[in-house]
């Protein structure tokens, strides 16, 4: 196999959650490397497209919610933010600016609102005219009752994932792009990959491919994770009188989200349609249902869509991330299924992805480390 290049790891997928992976792994293994005084592991991203973050990570609403998703995915939310504030710090240009978020209720709503108070120190019960306070636009009838996380965040997604790309360039990771992976085969020691600009040999796989996870999988022969990208729509339209102050308002049922945009609104209708793993595209009902749904519970009076766009949120059967060694294959670790949480979980589950593929620890408070799967259709990754 002499000639080709060889890599100890090769990360496939440029997305915030390859290159923040890469820069924790890089990282890492260099300080491990010099307390053993051995050499530092030779990490190269392998992207498809032109540029990193061009899919999923390049479409989000970059929104950082405590009170947001599952147990698993709030823990790893909460350890994240710090590192994200300590991020921010360090580099200068903070990632994070305070936008609170509202969960609204309807009369039949209440049991979901409740279940959502229940256990969730993030966010505090308020009465209609609370939540009305925070946004003048919702209609007084469209409420029952409200939650409100006051120290919601908006997250900078392009300065996060640059700082990413500039930490794994400092630790010496190969970032490529425009490069595909088509196949590999185990060797026993190592991978030896096919990409569309020839082949490669890498000890082991970081599977970071997003929509593309289980496609992936598949062209390494290692059985999926049975992940599946849903598809969620976002547009933004012009909207006399909204504040830029305004918060996120998100319904409690999932059936829609708003929030300001450059002098706009954002909005989605929270969709989660089945998709194959493509380069996503609104379609013009999903936008229509958004505007139909917000003016339903605002007084805003939407017009002009100025702009839309659509992106694949990929989830596992738990909707929990997908991360560590696959059980079955040596040589290849799954970083996927970040599901509605890719942004705001990735400092903390890069963190933990890296220790776990160099064998260290890393403690995320609140988190069963056995709660998350490893790959092989759902089972709990090895402890
Ligand atoms: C509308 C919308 C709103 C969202 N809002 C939020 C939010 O507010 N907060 C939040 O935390 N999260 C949010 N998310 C989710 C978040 O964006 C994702 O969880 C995150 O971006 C996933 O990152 P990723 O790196 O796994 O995937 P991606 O960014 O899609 O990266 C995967 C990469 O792998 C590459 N790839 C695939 N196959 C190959 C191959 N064979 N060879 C080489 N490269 C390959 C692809 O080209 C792609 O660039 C939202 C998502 C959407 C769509």
């Amino acid at each position: 196999m002499s000639g080709i290049e060889r890599v100890d790891v090769a990360i496939i997928g440029g997305g915030m959650a390859g290159m923040s992976i890469a820069a924790e792994l890089a990282e890492l293994d260099s300080r491990l490397a010099e307390r053993s005084e051995r050499e530092p592991l030779r990490l190269t991203v392998l992207e498809r497209e032109h540029q990193f973050g061009y899919h999923t990570t390049g479409r989000s609403v970059a929104a950082l919610l405590e009170s947001y998703g599952s147990p698993e995915v709030r823990a790893l939310t909460r350890a994240s933010r710090v590192i994200l504030d300590a991020m921010g710090a360090e580099s200068g240009t903070p990632l994070l600016r305070t936008r609170p978020l509202v969960w609204i209720a309807r009369e039949d709503q209440l049991g979901l609102l409740n279940a959502l108070l229940t256990g969730n120190p993030a966010v505090r019960g308020v009465d209609p005219a609370g939540a009305r306070t925070l946004c003048p636009a919702l209609r007084p009838e469209a409420i029952a009752r409200a939650a409100v996380e006051r120290t919601a965040q908006d997250v900078d997604v392009d300065g996060l994932l640059e700082l990413y790309r500039t930490r794994a360039a400092a630790a010496g990771v190969r970032l490529r792009t425009a490069i595909g992976l088509e196949s590999g085969e185990w060797t026993g020691d190592g991978w030896r990959l096919t990409t569309d600009r020839g082949e490669l040999f890498a000890g082991r796989v970081v599977n970071a491919a997003g929509a593309w996870a289980d496609a992936v999988a598949r062209r390494l022969e290692v059985a999926p994770a049975g992940l599946t990208p849903l598809r969620r729509t976002v547009a933004v339209v012009g909207a006399p009188g909204v504040l830029p102050s305004w918060p996120l308002v998100l319904d409690v049922g999932d059936a829609f989200y708003f929030r300001p945009e450059r002098g706009g609104l954002l909005v989605s209708p929270a969709d989660e349609t089945p998709s194959p793993p493509v380069d996503a595209a609104a379609a013009p009902a999903d936008v229509e249902l958004a505007l139909e749904r917000v003016r339903a519970a605002t007084t805003l009076d939407l017009r002009t869509v100025r702009t839309s766009w659509a992106g694949l949120r990929t989830f596992a059967p738990d909707r929990n991330p997908v991360v560590g060694p696959d059980p079955r294959q040596e040589g290849f670790f799954w970083f996927a299924g970040q599901g509605g949480a890719g942004i705001q979980a990735a400092p903390a589950l890069a963190r933990l992805a890296a220790a776990r593929l160099l064998g260290e620890e890393y403690e995320v408070p609140g988190l069963d480390p056995g709660s998350l799967s490893s790959g092989g259709r759902g089972q709990p990754a090895p402890a």
